[in-house]
């Protein structure tokens, strides 16, 4: 016996003692494998001179045995090879992720979502199997072996005979436990031909290839030469191979001939995910290049979206046939979140990788989905905003990544898609609605960026700013503050006068975080008590630079503070936010911030600090600078250098 690994078993055992209650699906996910085997070796027809096939002979086949109770999906396809079944049935995730999510699941019960999150479909088996046999022969192989297992501890694997290649997925039911009272469960839908039928039907419809079955159906016996005129026709039973599924793709029905339903089943079976779409929507363009595109934006994202094995793209046709399972070419990065299927029968069926990067008429679909995917979201934004809400926290990232590293290019595009964290409105609102709120002299777009929303609201130079009247956006995202400096600027283009001059005051404002460079806040009469404060506390400024070191640039008066004693701001082009996000980043770059302690002049603290300066304590001096410069960065959410020396530092104050 080879045994799970433990990852493996740890989901299997949430499957097979799952709450989730929609068991049948175990149907659609082994006849969607079947499906993809049997798409495997039509591939390799393609481009292998050496396997002839002919696409009418590949189906998959379903039946049952109600005295054995055993349920049989069966394929013409690839099938697999004694080490294939071993890697791919034997494990069901690689990833640490994919254990850390089993771990976190059992802890929550939430065993719907991580059933859905990995695509574990052939183990959705052993919802309704107590034991699972799978008997396959790889094409081109003259071997068979048989994998078998509980779905317990392990598996076995076996020499077996199969005639011809494919695969037999054989799934022994568990017991009926139904009682007279309506509890427990029963299988035997699953032994019955209207059962599996209907669920053929309801779940794997478009299935490109045939799902065939035995059905039972009756017919009128010939009537005898020698029947009298009283004769009665009579009736015999027969069994027959029928096709259930329709197999007319999905894409090319019109669309009120399509149910939600239909087109929500066909995503999940296609795609393989648990959930229903957030959205579906397609193009029917007819002309000089004539295709159909069916496009749906999924409701969460898939575990692997940020990692680098995710891979876009979107199925490509050429008239109902799958000629690439994802073409990257169709979609932009920064919409790889979504799925669908392209069919045009302008392209050719035996087009390669290469000339698909030169196709001219691929880039033309292709602009036009991206066209279309911004309209969706758009009205996804107007019309259904806590929809687009949830839509934004599983893929915004994504749009703002896009912004970022085209150096802002995409900002017309995707600028007005994105949502951040209003301080005043404490909702999240568009850097549109933003603006539109904002007041007529308002210079820039404010923002804070941390790890928290509660702890950006507390933060002193926040308060400051909205104590101005202005909002601030609270950002939380790390890719927020580096979509921000590439987009630098936003809003609608200036109006012009009548000599064609811009307007002061409109046009696009600058994207300012609250915590950087020089904020511009501060009225003619307060700038000049500044500089005189800074003058007349010079020497004071220049012990502290030198008690904090290299630590600081510089220490100087600072024109944004209310209430707290003192702040710390960065002045160069990278924050302290950015600092710590790339000191995070696993190839650790080391980029830091230029940071400027600003102290608040009329804070009594000051006060304090004048007065040690005047008496010459230059221990208190420095014992002041240290203290405020992590009170400063502990507000702020920074790491504290040394917290020993600064808890010392306290320790000796209160003594
Ligand atoms: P997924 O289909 O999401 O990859 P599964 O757990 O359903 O995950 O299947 C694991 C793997 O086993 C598949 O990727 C495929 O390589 C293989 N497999 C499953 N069913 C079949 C089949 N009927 N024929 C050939 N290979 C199969």
């Amino acid at each position: 016996m080879r045994k799970f690994k433990t990852e493996s078993k740890k989901l299997l055992d949430l499957m097979i003692n799952s709450i989730y209650t929609n068991r049948e699906i175990f149907l659609r996910e082994l006849i969607s494998n079947a499906s993809d085997a049997v798409d495997k070796l039509y591939f390799r027809s393609l481009t292998d001179k050496d396997v002839q096939l002919g696409k009418d002979e590949l189906a998959i086949r379903v039946s049952f045995d109600k005295d054995a109770r055993t349920v049989t999906v069966s394929d013409n396809g690839i099938g697999m090879t004694k080490d294939e079944l071993d890697k791919n049935l034997g494990t069901i995730a690689h990833s640490d992720s994919m254990a850390f999510k089993a771990d976190n699941a059992e802890a929550q019960g939430d065993d719907v979502d991580i059933i859905g999150q990995f695509g574990v479909g052939f183990y959705s088996a052993f919802m309704v199997a107590k034991k699972v046999r799978v008997v396959s022969r790889a094409f081109g192989s003259d071997e068979a072996w048989a994998w078998e297992s509980d779905g317990v501890e392990g598996y076995t694997i076996e020499p077996a005979e199969r005639e011809g290649h494919g695969t037999d997925v054989i799934l022994t039911l568990k017991d009926n436990t139904a009682n007279s009272d309506g509890t427990g469960e029963s299988y035997d839908t699953f032994l019955s031909e209207y059962g599996l039928r209907s669920l053929i039907k309801r779940y794997s419809n478009y299935v490109r290839y045939p799902v065939q079955m035995e059905v039972s159906k009756t017919r009128e016996k010939p009537k005898p030469e020698d029947a009298g005129d009283d004769y009665q026709p009579e009736y015999e039973s027969y069994t027959e191979l029928d096709t259930i599924n329709s197999m007319i793709p999905i894409w090319k029905r019109g669309k009120s001939e399509v149910t939600d339903e239909e087109y929500n089943e066909f995503y999940k079976t296609d795609f393989h995910d648990f959930a229903d779409p957030a959205r579906t929507f397609s193009i029917h363009a007819e002309g000089a290049l004539s295709y159909d595109a069916l496009l749906f934006i999924p409701s969460r994202a898939p575990y692997d979206l940020y990692s680098k094995d995710f891979k876009k793209g979107l199925a490509l046709y050429s008239s109902n046939v799958l000629i690439m399972e994802k073409c990257e070419e169709l979609l932009p990065d920064h919409y790889n979140f979504v799925r669908g299927v392209v069919d045009s029968q302008d392209l050719t069926l035996n087009i390669s990788r290469e000339t698909l990067q030169h196709n001219s008429q691929l880039r033309a679909i292709a602009k036009k989905v991206e066209k279309k995917i911004t309209s969706e979201l758009k009205k996804m934004r107007d019309n259904d905003r806590e929809e687009y809400e949830r839509f934004f926290e599983n893929f915004g990232r994504g749009l703002e990544y896009g912004i970022y590293t085209s150096y802002g290019m995409l900002k017309d595009e995707l600028g007005e898609l994105l949502l951040f964290y209003s301080a005043k409105q404490q909702k999240l609102v568009t850097l549109d609605e933003y603006l539109e709120a904002a007041p007529a002299d308002q210079k820039a777009i404010y923002y804070a960026a941390g790890e928290s929303i509660d702890r950006l609201a507390k933060m002193p130079i926040v308060k400051t700013v909205l104590g101005k009247g202005y909002d601030v956006l609270l950002c939380t995202k790390d890719v927020d503050e580096f979509c921000f400096q590439a987009m630098m600027t936003y809003g609608p283009e200036p109006e012009l006068d009548a000599e064609d001059k811009p307007v002061e005051g409109t046009g696009p404002k600058e994207l300012k975080n609250v915590a950087s460079g020089d904020l511009d806040l501060a009225s003619e009469e307060e700038k000049k008590e500044a500089e005189e404060a800074a003058k007349e506390n010079e020497a004071l400024f220049a012990a502290m630079k030198e008690a904090l070191g290299d630590a600081v640039e510089k220490v100087a008066v600072s024109s944004r503070l209310t209430d707290a004693p003192a702040c710390i701001t960065a002045a160069g082009p990278v924050s302290l936010e950015m600092e710590r996000i790339l000191s995070q980043a696993p190839d650790g770059q080391d980029v830091k911030s230029q940071r400027v302690l600003e102290l608040n002049v009329k804070h009594p603290v000051f006060e304090a600090l004048r007065a040690a300066q005047e008496t010459g304590d230059a221990d208190k001096v420095k014992l002041y600078a240290d203290i405020l410069y992590n009170q400063a960065l502990l507000v702020e959410g920074m790491p504290l250098e040394d917290p020993v020396a600064y808890a010392n530092a306290v320790t000796k104050l209160m003594a």
